[in-house]
């Protein structure tokens, strides 16, 4: 069995060193790294630049695998959900949601989730393991290829990456850094730290290190506007209570223009009122902020029930009205289950 070393866990400053330590010129690194950016590359004989003998050598060394594509549902909205394999078996799930003139894909860091919170269904598959960098990076490779398949005459690129599939990405905050290194490396996959954004509930010490080390776009998974409504439905908010998230959120280093978007799922009876709504003005004061409205995606085995439409546009109008800027996100993909918590393989199987 080869040693299970994958080239695609490596960033761009890993492949140098790792180049430069066999006495080798550190370009080599870089040409890897942009064979690695490329869909439909799977083996090194591709890589023409690279001397032969160079070749033969990481071939008996590392490994290119990438997730297998093993299943893929596409959505009366033209959403795409595809069911990757891992090399352990594991499967894991990401969404293709197309938009005016571009892709978006939301992303998974995880084998389930650990932070069982109440309303969500990945939640219920508990937790498997942390996916490595390659896994993350693969899933951006396999939408590539099913995008670069389709024979359409406007193709549209995939510009936008959301961390906001099975997982909490910051509980597996460095092999989530090693990703995002890749895909925002102007060297590779070249996404623009504007078009990707890390959604979190709220892990406050890696939200720190976030901060210092990257900068990309951040979201909250927020979902209640007090202490005690937020710790019903999530957790993790004993661990981490709402005053000091938002503490957090306020002394994060934005970029100038830059907002932080909060998530508030909309459950009917527990946090949809217009007090509610006005509660979470006032919390959220101060912060670049801007409020995006879930309304809750039902599901058999989730106790809770979506508000009327009244009752979120009441909300909405609530926060639209003390300034700020506050969105409902359109539903994609339900019809598959890739809609907003409903990522859930094993459930499935
Ligand atoms: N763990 C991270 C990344 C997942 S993002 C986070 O929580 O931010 C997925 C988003 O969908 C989160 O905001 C989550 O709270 C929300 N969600 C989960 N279950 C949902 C459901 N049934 N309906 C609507 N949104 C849901």
């Amino acid at each position: 069995m080869k040693d299970c070393r994958n080239l695609r866990d490596y960033t761009l400053e890993e492949l140098e060193a790792l180049f430069s330590e066999r006495g080798l010129p550190a370009y080599r690194g870089r040409q890897i790294f942009k064979w690695l950016t490329r869909p439909f590359v799977y083996s090194f004989s591709q890589m023409t630049d690279l001397p032969k003998h160079l070749r033969e050598e990481l071939f008996g060394e590392f490994s290119l695998a990438l997730p297998e594509l093993k299943d893929e549902e596409i959505s009366a909205d033209g959403t795409r959900k595809l069911a990757l394999l891992l090399e352990d078996k594991e499967i894991i799930e990401c969404v293709i949601i197309p938009e005016e003139d571009h892709y978006t894909l939301c992303v998974s860091s995880q084998v389930g989730c650990a932070m069982r919170c109440a309303f969500c269904l990945t939640a219920r598959m508990g937790f498997r393991r942390n996916l490595r960098p390659h896994e993350i990076v693969g899933q951006v490779l396999r939408a590539k290829e099913i995008l670069a398949k389709e024979n359409s005459v406007n193709k549209k690129p995939l510009r936008n990456l959301v961390f906001m599939g099975m997982g909490e990405p910051l509980a597996n905050y460095g092999n989530l850094l090693k990703a995002l290194q890749i895909l925002l490396h102007p060297k590779g996959f070249n996404f623009s730290k504007r078009r990707v954004t890390v959604s979190t509930v709220g892990l406050i010490p890696q939200m720190k290190r976030l901060g210092e080390d990257i900068t990309v776009k951040l979201a909250i998974s927020l979902h209640a506007a007090d202490n005690e409504t937020r710790s019903r439905i999530m957790p993790i908010n004993k661990r981490y209570p709402l005053p000091d998230l938002i503490e957090a959120c306020r002394s994060y280093p934005l970029p100038k223009g830059w907002r932080i978007t909060f998530e508030y799922v909309l459950l009917a009876g527990i946090n949809d009122t217009v007090e509610d709504a006005q509660k979470l003005a006032i919390l959220l004061r101060g912060i670049p902020a801007k409020v995006n409205l879930i309304p809750f995606n039902e599901h058999p085995l989730l106790p809770f029930k979506c508000p009327s439409e009244t009752q979120i546009l009441r909300f909405q109008e609530v926060l639209l009205a003390a300034g700020y800027v506050a969105t409902i996100r359109k539903s994609r993909g339900r019809d598959i289950s890739a809609a907003c918590g409903q990522l859930a393989s094993r459930l499935a199987a």
